[in-house]
């Protein structure tokens, strides 16, 4: 099901700046010895840095386009070239080991290409002494090698190290190619929309939440609540038991309570302009006001806060789904600490 990604950076979707830049320094031959790829996380970076180093050394090059089909396009399709390497923070950062062993290994010829493209992801990850080391490569860049480093958009990185790389933006996809490229993933018709939408136009994250069959327990979440009976009394297990599953998510659980959002802004606007046509979303059987659906998003608000300051997660978990099953109109009543 499938589809593999294209390899030449200019057949990725998005990223137009990105690739105009890009293009605009291939024509003219002037590619710097480093590149910072800046931007939000699971947009593309790391494929378009693999993008980029096919068309480099293509050996069928054609008006800044990898063919895709050479010996060079090959290997790195199949990720063993021995010119492109990826180093990648270890236990969480990028430590100053990696980066003297990258600049030992820096120091010898490319093994069969023009030039060697080497992807150091998540810089933001560095500590001081680290970055120095790096700064330092930087400073007398060894020919024949492009180094592409990427970092997180919403995170400090040393001055110093910007100001030596030519900055190429990476912004979040349009929903519409979100949408297109969680498809070739296998992500189906109604999962990836909310996908796309939970992860902000990131599909790297998205596919994350696919894996972690966020849409499978959401939709279960959601039927519980639009079920719920007359009798609450008798609800009370299932979402007890629910809230244990949804406090097995951990870190995850926050995406799920996103998903929520999600659905209850949807019903909102179906509530507010019942003509506004798009997709209906599951809807309770006994329909809820504008007034409830508020006090419903309020209380998913209230347990994102509980989750930031690390309360209990299946207490957050339980408080909030009584809250949505009886859309308590005050959900600070109750208090956890
Ligand atoms: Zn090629």
């Amino acid at each position: 099901m499938t589809e593999l990604p294209p390899l030449c950076f200019t057949r990725l979707l998005g990223q137009e700046k990105g690739k105009r830049i890009l293009l605009r320094s291939l024509a003219a031959g002037r590619i710097p010895h480093a590149l910072l790829f800046r931007g939000p996380d699971g947009v593309g970076k790391a494929l378009f840095a693999r993008g980029l180093a096919a068309v480099l050394n293509c050996r069928d090059q054609a008006a800044g386009a990898a063919c895709g089909r050479c010996p060079s396009c090959r290997k790195l399709a199949a990720m063993n070239h021995p010119d492109f390497l990826v180093v990648r923070p270890e236990k969480g950062a990028l430590k100053i080991e990696q980066i003297r062993r990258l600049s030992r290994e820096l120091s010898y010829p490319p093994y069969e290409s023009k030039r060697r493209v080497v992807v150091l992801e998540d810089i933001q990850t560095m500590r001081r002494e680290a970055a120095n080391s790096l700064l330092k490569t930087l400073e007398e860049p060894p020919a024949d090698n492009l180094l592409v480093l990427t970092a997180d958009a919403s995170r400090e990185i040393l001055p110093t190290l910007v100001s030596r790389c030519q900055v190429v933006p990476f912004v979040p996809l349009s929903l519409v190619d979100t949408v297109t490229l969680l498809q070739q993933h296998g992500v189906d018709a109604v999962a990836a929309p909310l996908l796309a939408r939970l992860s902000e136009g990131s599909p790297g994250r998205a596919l994350l939440f696919h894996r972690q069959e966020m849409v499978g327990l959401w939709r279960e979440v959601v039927t519980l609540l639009v079920g719920a009976g007359e009798d609450p009394d008798r609800e009370v297990l299932p979402l007890l038991h629910m809230a244990e599953r949804m406090a097995a998510l951990q870190e995850a659980l926050p995406s799920l309570l996103g998903l929520l959002k999600i659905w209850l802004r949807d019903l909102l606007c179906v509530d507010l302009a019942p003509d506004s046509g798009g997709e209906l979303p599951i809807r309770p059987t006994k329909s809820w006001s504008s007034g409830q659906l508020f006090a419903r998003l309020q209380a998913i608000a209230l347990a994102e806060e509980q989750l930031a300051r690390n309360c209990n997660r299946a207490l957050v978990a339980e408080v909030l789904l009584f809250a949505l099953q009886g859309g308590i109109e005050s959900p600070r009543r109750f208090s956890i600490r």
